[in-house]
């Protein structure tokens, strides 16, 4: 609770003095004000200290992350970058991205300058993943509407490039100065040209849209050149249209006899390297070499956050091969081989596979339950990702990452940032070079279809979203299955393939193919697109109902979309930024992606903000949770709240620790804060204790009266006694620092912001002190009877005497600035947030004052007896009275929201009470402590109850933090000692 009870201050039971109503407590008569919610309180004075740390830690890793960029800069981007300018004349475009990193010198501009980049990755990712998505024809359509669209993807393309340890772009350029300039070149997808202003060869340059004018524009799926025609054809990061198999068909087609294609992709593009090997392979291209490492330098890779062939090892581990063979095929292969001769899975069920099925921590490893060899033959469609130590590998990888970014974005508040990092950095670390030779018998082999992964089953930033798939038992099985199933399109495999891992079409198992279908179908593929509308009008006339509903069956899928997967990552965070906790925790169960995204650190820290839950205890280097999931120490502090509040609500009360001392006097004033406990007593001590150890760590004798008023802020303690003195002490040594004199009579309140503390006495008097020096800077006269209660925020005081007023003071010129006059008996209890005061008094009414006009903005009527504690927070009023109720008021309104009554309550004047943002604690001269649920007002249970309640056994002091309840008791009479009770609500920290 010590969390809430920031701006709560001193107000608590004020214990009525001589003229005693019935009900009312006979206490001690002290006042003390408790710390915490001024910021130099015990508890914001902790909380001071913290920020400093924490901005001294963050700057120092924000010094770190700056120089491994301009670090990577140098090695990588800006060398290549000015050959591009220098060799290649590039458009602006493409010399746009560096003006863009170059940070500008103010820090909002930094900052302004880095959102804009954070913006321009995310659209740059979008678009790139709707080039992955949709056919080189739909990509024309695409950049011939948008044309800021190209521009805007070639900024992006051209800075997430900039940032790789190498270009592959400047391998090819390599590669092609190696080989004799007389050879022809076509680079497909282009770009800036770089490849045909960096080499001598002829360089045929295709691309949508000119970047240069060196372009030739076109889609590269047709490109205006002669047949064989052609020595090496390139795709540098370009091969993206879902129609892959009529692009590689073309460059098949420009190619002569021998001449070379190179291919440099993202690996984790492909769903199955091999498949696409085999693929090429039929379209009749041998694989001439193959660096899976993608870099001659590894030492490049490691100093880009250590990613080493271990992650390589891993993406050729998933590279399995999920193809199913056609049933010609299969009846080839082997006719007893289950997956393809039996009736295919039910596409829902495969869809629920990967899509909708729960997740399965444990199981990560494993196969899932029916996927053996029979189930995951069946559909040949299981995306299979061994789970290894070397994902985790990866993994953590991406988590330190994670965590900087996160440790910037705490700083700068960048959602998101973390997922463009993780692109990044995945990106690099699977990106492969190919290089395939035409060979002689090349040609077109009938059913191709080399199987790229279509973006989404990535995740939108291009991410491998499974970190943590599944190992299918099937897969080395389903490896032996043979060539790639025949297709006749890529268009609804695609469709299907957006969703991760998906079953393809169904197919028609008992049928073997009609011979002419595989011409049948090419011949629709050739056709433009209104064609094979008017192709598909005529055929749907032609079908049966039965057939219609087939189509029916296997299109209506494709229309449904896990719009969660498909969205940016970071509009996917935001959407899911809107879920209650509770629901963000079942979406997790929806599937991997989700449970990614669930576990976003950043969703996590906006969901301690809501509930006020501050920085993780333990931010510390987030770690692999489980095989793909990353740690996020907000989420954990989130959880761990959780736990503790429902340890207050219902956890097993186990015995308090008990810290006896004051022999049988009474306990006067309580202070907790961190672990240290002091109490005051009428026995003229104080006594320090450990909250952790229960152990009296020190007594603070030298008052020759009562204690009767305390404040305490770190080792800081400062008492008020019937021996009218204030004594600062050091709680660490015992040591009384200073005696404060001046009042004439016992000092009965006091409240401590910074080093300054006022006291008032019975005197009539407020007296203002620097407790560094032990000076009594001002005296403030003006009351005519005791002073009960006051507060000072630094500014202003405000107090509340007997003479049944309260008054506002400026202490510096020791001026009353406002006598707030309305109440008709003694003032107990004060409460003071700087723009409202709220006073308590005998007179069974709570008043609401505005302390500038000094106008009585609310009477809170209802009570029946006096207000002795009070606690303020956020225009919310908890006041516990005498009359043995507790109500909670909202002071803009003045309505009384509860009353906490009912038959479990107090049966005896209520003593004191703190509440959280959940909770409200009372304490009772009935010997009880009893916790409310602030929100609704209903009893919860009683966390103390002293067998000797009711025959003299009373609480006389609470005080909460978080995980801690500590209680003074005792009672008058003898029938209970008096003691501190210690409850602990903490969880365990894993
Ligand atoms: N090869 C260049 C650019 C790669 S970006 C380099 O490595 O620097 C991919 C390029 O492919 C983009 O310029 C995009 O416009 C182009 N592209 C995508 N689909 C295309 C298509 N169907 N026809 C022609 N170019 C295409």
């Amino acid at each position: 609770m010590e969390r809430d009870r920031s701006g709560a201050e001193s107000r608590r039971a004020a214990v009525p003095a001589p003229p005693v109503p019935p009900g009312v407590p006979a206490e001690p008569p002290a006042d003390r004000p408790t710390r915490s919610s001024e910021p130099e309180g015990p508890g914001t004075g902790a909380s001071a200290a913290g920020p400093a740390r924490r901005l001294t830690r963050q700057q120092w890793r924000n010094k770190q992350k700056n120089k491994r960029r301009q670090k990577n800069k140098l090695k990588a981007g800006p060398g290549e970058e000015k050959e591009t300018d220098v060799e290649a004349g590039t458009g602006a475009g493409a010399s746009e991205p560096p003006a863009l990193e170059a940070a500008p010198v103010g820090r909002s501009a930094a900052l302004r300058a880095r959102m804009e980049e954070r913006l321009l990755s995310a659209r740059f990712r979008y678009i790139n993943q709707q080039l992955y998505t949709s056919s080189s024809q739909e990509a024309v359509k695409l950049f011939q509407n948008d044309p800021e669209a190209f521009q805007i993807y070639h900024r992006g393309f051209a800075q997430q490039v900039g940032r790789w340890p190498e270009n592959p772009v400047d391998r090819i350029i390599r590669y092609l100065r190696k080989r004799p300039a007389s050879l022809v070149v076509a680079d497909f997808g282009c770009g800036d040209c770089k490849i045909a202003s960096s080499v001598r060869n002829k360089v045929h340059s295709f691309d949508l849209v000119p970047l240069s004018p060196l372009v030739t524009v076109c889609d590269m799926a047709k490109v205006p050149l002669e047949a064989e025609s052609v020595d090496i054809a390139v795709f540098c990061l370009a091969l993206m249209g879902t129609n892959l198999q009529e692009i590689l068909e073309e460059a098949n087609r420009v190619l002569k006899q021998g001449g070379t294609l190179l291919v440099a992709e993202v690996a984790s593009r492909f769903e199955d390297i091999r498949a696409f090997m085999s693929a090429m392979a039929q379209l009749g291209f041998k694989s001439v070499s193959k660096e899976l490492k993608g870099f001659n330098s590894l030492d490049d890779l490691l100093h880009v956050k250590g990613i080493t062939t271990r992650i390589l090892e891993l993406n050729s581990q998933r590279m399995t091969c999920r193809r199913r063979p056609s049933s010609e095929e299969a009846a080839r292969v082997s006719p007893g081989l289950q997956g393809d001769s039996k009736a295919p899975v039910p596409q829902a069920a495969a869809e629920e596979e990967d899509v909708s099925g729960p997740w399965e921590p444990e199981r990560a490893g494993e196969g899932s339950p029916g996927s053996g060899p029979e189930a995951n033959g069946s559909c040949g469609q299981e995306e299979q990702e061994p789970v290894s130590s070397t994902a985790c590998g990866e993994q953590e990888q991406e988590e330190e990452e994670e965590e900087e970014e996160e440790e910037e974005g705490s700083c700068c508040s960048e959602e998101g940032e973390d997922g463009s990092n993780v692109y990044f950095y995945y990106t690099i670390g699977e990106r492969w070079i190919d290089y395939l030779q035409r060979t002689e018998e090349g040609g077109l082999l009938r059913h191709v279809r080399p199987k790229m992964k279509r973006k989404s089953e990535n995740g939108l930033d291009g991410r491998a979203l499974s970190p943590g798939k599944k190992l299918c038992k099937g897969s080395e099985y389903s490896r032996t299955l043979g060539p790639c199933m025949p297709s006749p399109t890529t268009t609804f495999g695609d469709l299907r393939n957006a969703k991760a891992g998906q079953a393809r079409r169904r197919r028609i198992p008992s049928v073997a193919p009609p011979p002419e279908l595989q011409d049948w179908l090419r011949t629709f593929q050739r056709w433009s697109g209104p064609e094979k509308l008017l192709a598909l009008d005529e055929l749907i006339d032609r079908c049966e109902p039965s057939q219609i509903k087939y189509m029916m069956q296997v299109i209506e899928p494709q229309f449904q979309r896990d719009f969660i997967s498909l969205l940016p990552k970071e509009l996917a965070l935001y959407v899911l930024s809107f879920l209650e906790p509770r629901d963000l925790l079942r979406a997790a169960q929806t599937c991997r992606y989700w449970r990614v995204l669930a576990e976003d650190n950043l969703l996590w820290r906006e969901k301690c903000r809501e509930e006020g839950i501050e920085e993780p205890l333990n931010l510390r280097k987030r770690r692999l949770l489980s095989p793909g999931f990353m740690y996020s120490p907000w989420k954990f502090a989130f959880m761990r709240q959780h736990k503790i509040d429902m340890n207050w609500r219902s956890g097993e009360l186990k015995a308090p620790k008990v810290l006896k001392g004051h022999d049988d006097h009474v306990i006067t004033c309580l202070q907790f804060c961190g672990n240290r406990i002091v109490s005051g007593s009428d026995d003229n001590t104080l006594k320090v204790w450990s909250a952790v150890t229960g152990e009296c760590v020190q007594t603070l004798v030298g008052h020759t009266g009562g204690v009767w008023s305390s404040q305490m802020r770190d080792s800081i303690v400062i008492s008020g006694s019937t021996d009218r003195t204030l004594k600062v002490w050091n709680a660490d040594t015992g040591e009384c620092v200073h005696t404060l004199y001046g009042h004439t009579s016992t000092v009965r309140c006091m409240h401590l912001h910074g080093n300054r503390v006022v006291s008032g006495s019975r005197d009539a008097t407020l007296r203002l002190w620097d407790i560094e020096t032990g000076q009594c800077l001002h005296v403030l006269m003006g009351h005519v009877a005791a002073v009960r209660c006051v507060q000072y925020d630094g500014h202003k005081v405000v107090s509340g005497a007997y003479d049944y007023t309260v008054k506002v003071w400026d202490p510096e010129s020791e001026s009353c600035t406002h006598t707030l006059q309305g109440h008709t008996n003694r003032v107990y209890s004060l409460q003071f947030d700087g723009t409202h005061i709220v006073s308590g008094s005998l007179d069974t009414s709570i008043r609401v004052w505005d302390v500038e006009s000094g106008n009585c903005l609310h009477t809170l009527m209802g009570h029946q007896s006096l207000t002795s504690g009070m606690e303020l927070r956020d225009n919310i009023l908890v006041s516990g009275n005498a009359d043995s109720t507790v109500k909670i008021w909202d002071i803009k309104t003045g309505q009384c929201l509860q009353t906490l009554q009912g038959p479990s309550k107090h049966q005896s004047a209520v003593t004191c009470l703190q509440f959280s943002s959940k909770f409200v604690v009372t304490s009772s001269d009935d010997g009880t402590v009893k916790l409310w649920d602030l929100k609704t007002g209903e009893f919860v249970r009683n966390l103390v109850a002293l067998e000797s309640g009711g025959s003299g056994g009373v609480v006389w002091r609470i005080r909460a933090s978080n995980t801690k309840l500590v209680c003074a008791v005792g009672s008058r009479n003898g029938t209970e000692e008096t003691k501190l009770l210690v409850l602990d609500f903490d969880v365990d920290l894993k």
